[in-house]
């Protein structure tokens, strides 16, 4: 980036610090490690160097916010998270969810290869991230990303609010997400839906049929009661939150979750939030970069291409990006590659600065 310092430059370049010093020098720019160089002299010195180097301003690197004619923009489906307490019914509601709407046959097969699913309602969509909520929130926000839409709120009604409820309550008011709450275990002996509404009101989520702002529905994650009704009301919170995306670009998005995988290397689920997401397709993740050589839906399946909303998994990344960083597809690979390394090399620097701090002796001795 505009204002790398001799440090910094050596570090992106793979040279000895001394070696750009030198060349500094000899150049008639004499600078000490720490001290920021010109745009044309970061450019000279790389040329010198026998390396291309395009230099970005900051913004330029930050910046992961396109503008959108509103003529482009074109509905999508709505990017749901389930939280709550624990076993008050997350992986028992994603469960049923999944096999909603799913053929017969169908039905025993069914595995779930990335941490995201997809459900289809006659000829809409949602997309449900299967990350614990607390995680996803968490890291997404610790970079400024919002990648969910609305919360489906879990409450096992014979247990009620309990601390994690709070937290979900306060992660979702915080993203300014409208929250849904599935009042859960309705089939069970003791169960008091009516008790939890009550609850909640402490914490300002008030049931519709009371003046409020929040949907409720009560359901039975384990027979399977209410499941349809909970799915419509997600759709009638869409419909209000007009959600929309421009599918017609390039694309990009966040990163839910990534791994190392021994036979196929970095794999990595994203979703899409603006754009189309290719095969071929340069990429940079937070300091990951590469050039996407396989996607595979929820399903598994092989895909070629993902829209705004679809969650994929994408193989090609060079190395393994963070859960919550931003991805961008570029024209040329060159540029991605570039500004991963600007990226990792600023990483390595700040955790260097906190560790040590470079002195003019540890300069000289370098020389
Ligand atoms: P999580 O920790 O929020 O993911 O909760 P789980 O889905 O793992 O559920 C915790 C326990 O509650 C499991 O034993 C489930 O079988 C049970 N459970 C979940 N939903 C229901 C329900 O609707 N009715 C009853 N009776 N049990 C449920
Ligand atoms: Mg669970």
């Amino acid at each position: 980036p505009t204002g790398s310092t001799v440090a910094e430059l050596a570090e992106l370049l793979g040279v000895p610090a001394s070696d750009i010093v030198k060349r500094l020098f000899l150049l008639g720019n004499p600078l000490t490690l720490t001290q920021s160089m010109s745009d044309e002299l970061i450019e000279l010195v790389a040329d010198d160097l026998g390396r291309e180097v395009k230099v970005m301003t900051k913004e330029e690197e930050n910046s992961f916010t396109f503008y959108d004619d509103p003529a482009d923009l074109l509905p999508r489906a709505p990017v749901v998270t389930v939280m709550g307490h624990v076993d008050h019914g997350k992986t028992s509601l994603l469960d049923a969810i999944r096999h909603t709407g799913v053929a017969e046959g169908e039905a025993g097969g069914i595995t779930q290869a990335i941490g995201a699913s997809q459900v289809k309602i006659g000829d809409r969509t949602i997309t449900f991230i299967d990350t614990p909520g607390h995680e996803t929130f968490t890291a997404m926000r610790a970079r400024g990303a919002k990648v969910t839409d609305i919360v489906i709120l879990i409450v096992a009604a014979d247990d009620g609010v309990m601390p994690q409820t709070v937290e979900s309550i306060n992660h979702a008011k915080a993203a300014g997400v409208p929250i849904i709450v599935a009042v859960n275990k309705i089939d069970k002996p003791g169960a008091n839906p009516d008790k939890v509404r009550q609850e909640l009101t402490e914490y300002g989520i008030i049931p519709e049929e009371w003046g409020g702002q929040n949907m409720f529905v009560n359901i039975s994650a384990k027979k399977k009661i209410g499941i349809d009704e909970l799915l419509e009301t997600v759709l009638l919170q869409a419909d209000v939150l007009e959600l929309k995306a421009n599918p017609n670009t390039f694309a990009s998005g966040n990163v839910l979750e990534a791994k190392l995988d021994r036979g196929r290397g970095s794999v990595a689920t994203v979703l899409v939030t603006r754009g189309t997401l290719r095969i071929g397709d340069a990429i940079v993740a937070g300091m990951s970069y590469g050039r996407i050589r396989a996607m595979l839906d929820p399903k598994g399946r092989p895909v070629k291409e993902a829209k705004p909303s679809d969650p994929v998994e994408i193989l090609g990344l060079q190395s393994v990006p963070a859960a919550g960083d931003e991805f961008r597809v570029f024209t040329e690979e060159r540029e991605a590659r570039s500004l991963a390394e600007q990226r990792a090399l600023k990483a390595r620097i700040e955790e260097q600065n906190r560790v040590k701090h470079v002195t003019l002796e540890t300069l000289f001795s370098t020389m």
